[in-house]
């Protein structure tokens, strides 16, 4: 009895031991895991170190892949979008002459034939130029070289001093003069010396757009309803053939020629109308933008800036504009440090004259209204004061 006592005992003894000594070796297992784990972790950081690591750059790196692939099928849609603008312009030009001219001159008065005549070539050719001069402009890019560029910041892609207005393209690779946006329309950017051309090109396809829409109105509703006649009469055929009698005929059809000519029309009245809405919105939005003095990207990084001075307290929420030196409208006077400006602002009309190069009044018509190659205000490097701003405006300074 004795003896099976001790043996259960010894048992018990050596099951402990066991148990302790398994603990232990779990223990260390853990431990070895942890220091392991520990190690790896700190080798990655000190391998990818970096001061102004943040959420942002975490998210960005993460997303690189799809930057890349949005990057490179914009780059390459780009020349088929271009080919896209070509082609569709193309159809409606020889639609109107085509079918719309011989009708125009056949049944309008001499006074409408003239005005249709004049207007339309003008707005076509005006199209055409800022188109041409908007795709093989360059936007312009900041020098490569050694130079000595004042108050620039460092492109952190391109390596390279970044002055003032100037935005790295990442579909383009480079860094970009007052960059406004990559515009897969124009396959190009729209920068400092091609953004006149741009906003040209979107006002005068508006225009001829709408222009089409309104002289095409009634044409449209004729053609519509034959399209709608055409179809009944091809049912009614398919009905005829089917149960044909010796005394049934069926009834006329259209010509090839005659249908065409409806299509055409429904065609360049439905595509006209959809691009005057579409592109007189973003034509509408830029010249907005023109008036406060301001590019696409501009104002995203105003608006931001705005709202961090406003939370600050620095800036008051009332009197935060962005429309301009001094134009800021205070009831009760603040110091001047305590309104918000655009500092490429200069005033509305004078933001115009100065985004349209007009200099003189006789600009407006050689330079405006007729197709010219002039070049805009300033390198783009600095942005002094235009000579034609009419009045005299603080010195550059954005708060
Ligand atoms: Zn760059
Ligand atoms: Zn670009």
């Amino acid at each position: 009895m004795r003896s099976r006592q001790r043996m259960f005992a010894a048992v018990m003894r050596l099951l402990l031991k066991c148990l302790r000594l398994g603990r232990r070796r779990r223990f260390r297992l853990v431990r070895q895991v942890e220091q392991l784990w520990h190690y790896g972790h700190l080798c990655l950081r000190s391998l990818l170190y970096n001061s102004f690591t943040n959420g942002d750059v975490v998210l960005d790196s993460l997303f690189e892949p799809v930057y890349w692939l949005v990057d490179h099928v914009t780059r390459w849609f780009g020349v088929v979008f271009v080919a896209l603008v070509i082609g569709l312009t193309s159809s409606i030009v020889a639609i109107v002459y085509i079918c719309l001219l011989p009708l125009i001159l056949q049944t309008y008065t001499p006074a409408w034939i003239c005005w249709h005549l004049t207007y339309g070539h003008w707005n076509l050719i005006m199209i055409v130029f800022h188109y041409y001069m908007a795709i093989t402009t360059s936007p312009g890019h900041p020098p490569q070289a050694k130079n000595d560029l004042t108050g620039v910041s460092i492109c952190r892609k391109c390596i390279a001093p970044k002055p003032a207005r100037t935005h790295h393209c990442s579909i383009c690779n480079r860094c970009v003069l007052k960059m406004d946006h990559h515009c897969p329309w124009l396959n190009n950017c729209v920068g400092h010396y091609n953004h006149r051309y741009f906003f040209s090109f979107c006002l005068f396809m508006t225009m001829g757009c709408i222009y089409c829409s309104i002289s095409g109105w009634e044409m449209f509703r004729d053609a519509y309803a034959a399209i709608e006649r055409m179809k009944l009469l091809e049912k009614e055929r398919l009905q005829v053939a089917a149960n044909q009698t010796y005394y049934q005929t069926p009834p006329p059809t259209f010509s090839f020629r005659q249908r065409a000519f409806h299509k055409s029309v429904v065609y360049l009245w439905v595509l006209c109308s959809s691009v005057a809405l579409a592109l007189g919105a973003l034509t509408l939005w830029h010249a907005a933008l023109i008036t406060r003095g301001e590019t696409s990207i501009e104002r995203h990084i105003n608006r931001k800036e705005r709202q961090r001075l406003q939370k600050k307290g620095k800036v008051s929420i009332a009197h935060s504009t962005g429309a301009g030196w001094g134009r800021a409208r205070c009831d009760v006077p603040l110091p001047v440090t305590q309104v918000f400006r655009n500092p490429y602002s200069y005033g509305s009309w004078d933001n115009w004259k100065v985004f349209l190069g007009v200099d003189v009044p006789r600009h407006w018509l050689t330079r405006v209204l007729l197709p010219s190659p002039h070049l805009p205000h300033g390198t783009g490097l600095s942005w002094d004061l235009p000579p034609c701003v009419t009045e005299q405006h603080a010195p550059l300074l954005a708060i």
